[in-house]
């Protein structure tokens, strides 16, 4: 199969090449129909070239596909699990046909090139749905800039287990949870997983015991035990909650924390009802600096918030060509992993055999020979103690909040970061990768 295949420069004579099922496009998000009789010309340039692109990115799990414009091609390049990736080169006319086809299939005019567009496509593939969200981008030489972001609508949230939280962690969010008040917040740059840990918290709180609602859209999540709470929508957030204080609700699930309005407004409602939300920020301090500032008074940030948990995600090594190996003890006290630690796992690296000739590691179908297979989480948090609340209350900045708080012992993210690399979960390759920008 076709010019964008993983290997297909390389000959495999002895493996027949498997016939990959295409991805199937059906219609576009915004509902209009494409047309592909008025566009036949379009259709036959570029709807295979596409369905081929669009299958080959999400073989290989990709979040993003890109089709970049450079002079007399185009090249196309995949984002899987953060990292980059590198796809096959198109020709210019081959870049356009695929770019104008996922536009026409994605509801966008396609006679408009020198405007930005956005649009989707709901597609399936592998008995997996999707939503494509298409993009195009001018740019200066005329040309369009395309991406595919892909999201898998997969239904179900992912639990604070397959987040790889820490059974402290899970044990902190259940407490924080479980008082009838209090806000507790997942934070976080935006694409960091914050969004993720958001609902993974509310996974986390204790469903058999209390009432859960959620005045957030959950999209195409599918959570159990929570109950959709239809707001009116002429109420106000005070009034959306104080309805659910009185049908006794304990836990109520909200949409991010963005204003100081919105921020006002949960904190004249903490001590009522057990509030769960996300916030952008750039750490855990931070975020509760930011929280000061827009609700104006630090002694009511310092009682109304619980916790704070930020999330970072870390490639996990891939289980079918993962290396084992012996860690030197040196290494080891270095890192500060633990001191019976016998054996850690790496990306499959080269070898030499008796002979001396050096042994490629062998091709691994799982991983596209990228060495790792989806991600975890590695979380830091700050619970509001009582030093913190003090630290707060009397005016302590992000810096002071941060230090104390690693006083304190709570977790920082290399500290849970290593937990992974103890247990074979990743490597130590990639913590050094996640790193590097902070060291
Ligand atoms: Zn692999």
């Amino acid at each position: 199969m076709g010019m964008f295949s993983r290997r297909a420069e390389e000959d495999d004579d002895d493996e027949d090449e498997e016939e990959i099922e295409l991805v199937l496009f059906q219609g576009a998000l915004n509902g209009k129909e494409p047309n592909m009789k008025e566009n036949q010309r379009l259709v036959q340039a570029g709807l295979n070239p596409a369905k081929e692109l669009v299958t080959d990115g999400l073989a290989r799990r990709a979040e993003t596909i890109r089709v970049e414009p450079k002079g007399e091609r185009s090249q196309v390049a995949f984002l899987v699990d953060g990292m980059p990736y590198a796809g096959g080169k198109l020709t210019k006319p081959q870049g356009l046909a695929i770019t104008q086809m996922l536009k026409l299939l994605a509801g966008l005019d396609i006679k408009v090139r020198t405007q930005p567009q956005m649009g989707g496509i709901k597609a399936e593939f592998n008995e997996l749905k999707y939503e494509l969200v298409v993009q195009t981008k001018p740019q200066p030489d005329g040309s369009e800039l395309l991406t595919i972001k892909c999201r898998a609508l997969k239904g179900a949230i992912v639990t604070p287990d397959e987040l790889g939280m820490s059974a402290d962690l899970k044990k902190k969010i259940r407490e924080w949870t479980s008082h009838h008040k209090g806000l507790s917040l997942s934070v976080g740059a935006p694409n960091t997983g914050v969004t993720t840990t958001a609902f993974g918290m509310l996974r986390g709180v204790d469903c058999y015991m209390f009432q859960v609602h959620t005045v957030r859209d959950l999209g195409t999540r599918e959570v159990v035990n929570v109950s959709v709470f239809e707001a009116n929508k002429e109420d106000s957030l005070e009034q959306t909650l104080t309805r659910l204080v009185r049908i006794e609700s304990d836990v109520v699930f909200n949409e991010p924390v963005t204003s100081a309005e919105a921020a006002k407004t949960l904190f004249s409602m903490q001590d009522k009802i057990t509030l769960l939300s996300e916030m952008p920020a750039k750490d855990c301090a931070s975020a509760i600096v930011q929280l000061v500032q827009w609700v104006g008074d630090p002694s009511v940030v310092a009682n109304g918030l619980m916790g704070v948990i930020n999330t970072k995600l870390l490639r996990k090594i891939c289980p079918d060509c993962k290396q084992a190996y012996r860690p030197n003890p040196k290494l080891i006290a270095k890192v500060g992993l633990p001191s019976d630690t016998k054996t850690l796992y790496r990306k499959p690296v080269a070898t030499e055999n008796e002979e001396g000739e050096v042994e490629e590691p062998p091709p691994c179908e799982k991983c596209g020979d990228t060495g790792y297979f989806g991600r975890t989480g590695i979380f830091e948090y700050i619970e509001m103690s009582d030093a913190i609340k003090e630290c707060v209350i009397q005016g302590g900045d992000a810096n002071a909040i941060r230090t104390l708080a690693r006083k304190e012992g709570m977790s920082t993210f290399s500290k849970d970061a290593l937990r992974h690399v103890a247990k074979g979960v990743t490597s130590l390759e990639e913590l050094q990768r996640v790193f590097k920008p902070v060291a």
